[in-house]
């Protein structure tokens, strides 16, 4: 059996000149959980030419969705911007990735902390109804450059709230902290710098975090993970991974060159 499913492109959104959002057909036996990434791409001249990509939609669609960044020279995203609906995209057939609620240990809030297309696996867990019945609170940050960068704030902001099964468990229990560092917005400045401030946790009316209740979850350039995987363990956080669960667990948004 092939690695790969071939499927076929149902939507695409540009948010931004740099920032997309396209739907494919999704196999019956593409099995994920929510949070993991897998290879994704097309075919050129005759060969697949894959990355990696976070799954944004929930396990329980029966569509795929992923969030992208479109870089200028970058030898998928120079192409796969210009897919159309119908296109055929390749889609691995094994997802894999850290960021799965279940290597975390259990606490009381959960932080979800992204920069840029980091956001994308966090829009598969905060619509896990799993992850609601283990946290009693979600905290999903996200920081950008540009307001119109923040992908999904309409469908945090107003449609996950009013949605016919997750609604209310949104509304009660997830809080939304959206951030721009370039731009004038309501909040403003890097993940980083609010977290160590303490200016995130007074604006949301928060207590600062405090490793024997909460629980992070990190996905965002390899310079943020190490700035706040330095930060959480110094402050008594022990990182988990797939084979043992931990505090906090962490996934590059993308690979330096
Ligand atoms: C575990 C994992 C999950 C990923 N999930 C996603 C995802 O959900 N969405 C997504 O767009 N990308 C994601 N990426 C990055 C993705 O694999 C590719 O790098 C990206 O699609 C660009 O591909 P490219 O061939 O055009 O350029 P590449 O040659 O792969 O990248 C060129 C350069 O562009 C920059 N870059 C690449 N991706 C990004 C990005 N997402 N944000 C900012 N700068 C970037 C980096 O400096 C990189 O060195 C993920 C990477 C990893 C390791």
């Amino acid at each position: 059996m092939s690695a790969f499913n071939e499927e076929k492109v149902l939507s695409v959104h540009h948010w931004t000149d740099r920032l997309f959002t396209f739907k494919t057909t999704r196999d019956s036996s593409l099995r994920f959980s929510n949070g993991h990434f897998t290879m994704i791409g097309l075919r050129v001249n005759g060969k697949p030419l894959l990355r990696a990509y976070s799954i944004v939609s929930a396990n329980y669609e029966d569509h795929l969705e992923f969030l992208s960044i479109k870089v200028p020279e970058g030898p998928l995203t120079s192409r796969l911007q210009h897919i159309q609906v119908g296109d055929s995209i390749i889609v691995g057939r094994k997802p894999t990735g850290t960021l799965l609620v279940d290597y975390l240990l259990p606490g009381k809030r959960l932080f979800l902390l992204s920069t840029g297309t980091g956001l994308a696996p966090f829009m598969s867990i905060v619509r896990d109804p799993d992850t609601y019945n283990k946290f009693e609170q979600i905290i999903l940050v996200h920081g950008v450059r540009q307001k119109d960068e923040l992908a999904y704030h309409d469908m945090l902001v107003e449609h996950l709230p009013a949605h016919e099964f997750l609604g209310e468990m949104v509304t009660s229990q997830l809080r939304y902290y959206p951030t721009v560092t370039r731009e004038q917005y309501k909040n403003m400045g890097r993940v980083t710098d609010l977290i160590e401030s303490g200016k995130m946790f007074g604006d949301m009316g928060m207590r600062p975090l405090d490793p024997s209740e909460d629980r992070v979850m990190i996905c965002g350039s390899p310079s943020m993970l190490k700035d706040l995987k330095h930060m959480l363990e110094t402050r008594g956080f022990n990182e988990g991974n797939t084979s043992r669960p931990g505090d906090f667990v962490i996934e590059r948004a993308f690979a330096e060159q």
